[in-house]
């Protein structure tokens, strides 16, 4: 059976087959903004739609292509995991890739000793809630606001935006929130040691919230006087996205638990890892009988660890870390240089690949008339008059970090190029100028989203 070909024939009725089998929300959305292109082919950092127009991918599925889409390295290490007809998950047997990928991992980690292997971020953060409760006998589990660690219950849980927790309560109990970069909210949280864990993104992917100075440095000593774990989720930060292997190598921060997903295997098999101290896991599978108390069916499975051993190759012989550091110090320098120059432009901010840019209120009375009357209609819809330009007119795909949020976020692929941050710039700023043109193009678009944000009901 060929798959491709099947692709090739039905993918005109992609909508259709969504629309009708699976989250037609979805299609009125992709219809609503003009996203309903047809992609057709996936390349490095490009996407290409059926009749070859080429759009450079600022969001790579979520930060998961980091070597670019369908590399050839990756292809190669799949397709060696087929040929070779492995005895992939017995069960009843420990697996040698987990084994070889867990050893290249933690020598990146060498202050970690032990790793498990699941199937999704989500599933990384559920294990490190079991993991902290077993290792400390304690139930709490500490984050901070808009954080994002998934949507499974345990996850969302520690989701630090109502709008994903609303209407799936109960969840569970003993999860505190605090405001992130408040560490007298942390050391207040951790006093009565019932914490298990306080879990932080070094870099909070809802709005591209930078960590204040040493902030993660001292909350690592603020968990470790208390007692509690400190679980650094790097599944969208890690893997040399911010141009270190982990981000919490800028901060020289230690966590006792290291979460990975995202990047870790190319993008082309669901993943996530945790990597902890030796002891954390020894509390959890502490006798023979317990054994088996957590994991997966198909955590450890062959192509997932076979295409995370072919990631770290591709990261290394690439130099894709050092690049993600030099072009996303050129693009953050570029970018924050438009701020005087652009009265919707308030702040550039990030590390590495991991970029936002806030937009906020102008100054001019012309232009503040124009952002009001797009906010009113939905706090946040301002940064689609600027992602959907850029989508259709410059065929740069880019997201919104977060709902009601006023920053945009570029998260490409490592493999990007000085010709690409060219593209980016350019575009934006064309994009920018022409929403500072009232009335003009985007004016009487800024109109259509109000519509439809009305028609909506949000
Ligand atoms: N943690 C972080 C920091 C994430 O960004 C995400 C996904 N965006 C998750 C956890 C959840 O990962 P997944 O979608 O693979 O379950």
């Amino acid at each position: 059976m060929d798959i491709a070909e099947l692709f090739v024939r039905h993918e005109r009725e992609r909508y259709a087959l969504n629309d009708r089998y699976l989250n037609d929300q979805m299609v009125r959305v992709l219809y609503a903004i003009g996203y309903d292109v047809g992609f057709c082919h996936g390349k490095g950092q490009y996407l290409f739609t059926r009749d070859g127009t080429r759009y450079l991918d600022l969001l790579s599925g979520y930060g998961v292509f980091a070597v670019g889409r369908n590399h050839s390295q990756l292809r190669k290490a799949l397709e060696s995991v087929l040929a070779g007809d492995l005895p992939n998950l017995v069960q009843m047997d420990v697996s040698t890739l987990a084994g070889i990928l867990a050893e290249q991992l933690l020598a990146r980690v060498p202050y970690l000793d032990k790793a498990l292997f699941v199937n999704s971020g989500s599933e990384a953060v559920e294990a490190a809630i079991k993991l902290a409760r077993a290792a400390t006998g304690r139930p709490g589990i500490v984050y901070c606001d808009h954080a994002f660690h998934g949507l499974s219950y345990g996850a969302l849980s520690l989701n630090g935006d109502d709008i994903f927790r609303n209407g799936f309560e109960p969840l569970l109990p003993g999860c505190a929130r605090i405001p992130f970069n408040d560490l007298s909210a942390l050391e207040k949280a951790l006093h009565q040691r019932t914490i298990a864990a306080f879990i932080v993104e070094p870099i909070q992917g809802k709005g591209v919230n930078m960590p204040a100075g040493n902030y993660l440095k001292e909350a690592a000593e603020l968990c470790r006087r208390h007692g509690t774990l400190l679980v650094a989720d790097e599944v969208q930060t890690g893997m040399g996205r911010t141009g270190r292997f982990l981000a919490t190598e800028h901060w020289n921060v230690e966590p006792d638990m290291v979460l990975l997903a995202k990047a870790l295997s190319g993008g082309h098999v669901p993943v996530g890892a945790v990597l902890m101290r030796g002891q954390i896991s020894r509390k959890l599978f502490d006798r023979m009988e317990r054994a088996v108390v957590h994991g997966s069916t198909f955590g450890s499975n062959d192509l997932a660890m076979g295409a995370g051993i072919a990631t770290l190759e591709v990261l290394a012989s690439e130099r894709l870390i050092e690049n993600a550091a030099r072009i996303g110090a050129h693009l953050l320098h570029a970018l924050a240089e438009l701020i005087p120059r652009h009265e919707f432009l308030r702040d550039v901010r990030g590390k590495g690949l991991m970029i936002g840019v806030e937009l906020g209120p102008p100054k001019s009375l012309r232009l503040k008339t124009f952002w009001h009357a797009i906010e009113t209609a939905r706090e946040g819809l301002f940064c689609q008059l600027i992602t959907i330009p850029l989508f259709k007119e410059h065929r740069i795909l880019s997201q919104v970090a977060g709902h009601r949020s006023h920053t945009i976020k570029f998260l490409p692929a490592l493999v990007i190029t000085e010709t690409d941050c060219e593209w980016t710039l350019n575009a934006f700023m064309s994009v920018l100028a022409d929403s500072e043109r009232v009335p003009g193009a985007i004016w009487s678009f800024g109109r259509t989203l109000v519509g439809h944000a009305v028609r909506a009901g949000v």
